[in-house]
């Protein structure tokens, strides 16, 4: 196994093979992207994913709302998108401006078309074992996984983190019964006592919880595998702002047996599988129902 589980090898072979699987079906799958509000962050990120979906031969149908949409109006602009048979995906933008209740937003969103999976049904079916779109981090750290090929099953994952996007997903997806997943798996939040003595006995560990370089060395087995999800600003010696993640890669890599970088890890592979989510329902609303492990054998075939 290589030490640097590094995501853009993992990234450029999905959207390979989003490609091909566009071009085989002769599809164009149409987002329509919600972004209400002007900020800068949300912008750019808004920019990436119009012109990757022009990459990928996808359609982004962007839907610019005023800051001040109020929440009725934003949920009409979704019936709307949920009953348009030329939309396949939806996605919504956060932040969405602090008046509008995200949650609600998520709930009305047609599961078939919640490519960025903020449905209860979609997390509801994943609890479940039952196919659905799933949630792109999460789907980011398996396939990170399968690549490298980590062995997963019947291994102790150990995750920090019990958000509803990262960590609760990802611990269920972890339990499906599925040669690349089967793990047992310990959910670690902030009110776990003896964080470091839990920890320790990761075979894979996860972090998620947004601290900046907040595992160290003493803290991990030694040749466990390190799955580093955090993303965190810091200031270098140079004055200049970098990220870095959730574990200290410097004192970690020597002890670990793989480590994920910051940035070029998880991030890269996540944003790929938007894509894929918003293929599988493009396939799906033309009655070609394809399931996760369809897609994940045809992309990490040999
Ligand atoms: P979040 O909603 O803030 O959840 C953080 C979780 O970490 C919570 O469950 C919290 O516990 C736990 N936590 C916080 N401090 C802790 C501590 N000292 N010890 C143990 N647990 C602690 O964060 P998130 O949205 O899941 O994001 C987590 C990180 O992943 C962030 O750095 C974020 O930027 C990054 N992220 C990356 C991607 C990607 O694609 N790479 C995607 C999403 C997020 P409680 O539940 O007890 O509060």
């Amino acid at each position: 196994m290589e030490t640097l589980l590094s995501g853009k090898p993992i990234a450029t072979l999905i959207r390979g093979k989003i490609k091909e699987l566009i071009a085989e079906h002769g599809i164009r799958p149409t987002m329509q992207l919600i972004q209400s509000g002007n900020d800068p962050a949300s912008a750019y990120y808004v920019q990436n994913i119009v012109s990757t979906g022009t990459k990928l031969g996808c359609e982004v149908q962007l839907h610019n709302l005023p800051a001040d949409i109020g929440q009725s109006e934003l949920m009409a602009i979704i019936a709307s998108a949920n009953a348009d048979p030329a939309i396949h995906g939806i996605m919504l933008q956060k932040p969405l401006p602090r008046h509008l209740d995200d949650a609600l937003a998520g709930e009305s969103l047609d599961p078939s078309k919640d490519i960025d999976c903020l449905n209860p049904v979609n997390l509801g079916r994943i609890i479940l074992s039952q196919d659905a779109l799933t949630p792109c981090t999460p789907m980011a750290v398996l396939c990170t996984l399968r690549h490298y090929k980590v062995p997963v099953a019947g291994k102790h994952a150990v995750i920090i983190g019990r958000s509803a996007i990262v960590g609760k997903p990802l611990a269920n997806m972890l339990l499906w019964k599925k040669a690349w997943a089967d793990a047992s798996v310990t959910v670690c939040h902030s009110r776990s006592e003896n964080l470091a003595d839990l920890t320790q006995t990761a075979d894979i560990l996860i972090a998620a919880l947004g601290r900046a370089e907040f595992v160290t060395a003493d803290m991990i087995k030694k040749n466990s595998v390190l799955i580093d999800v955090g993303i965190n600003e810091k200031i270098g010696a140079d004055g200049k702002t970098g990220y870095v993640g959730d574990i200290d890669f410097n004192s970690c890599a020597a002890k670990a047996l793989a480590i994920t970088p910051v940035p070029g890890g998880i991030g890269s592979v996540t944003t790929s599988l938007l894509w894929l989510n918003l293929l599988k329902a493009a396939l799906g609303a033309q009655g070609t129902n394809k399931n996760i492990d369809d897609f994940l054998d045809f992309i990490f075939r040999e």
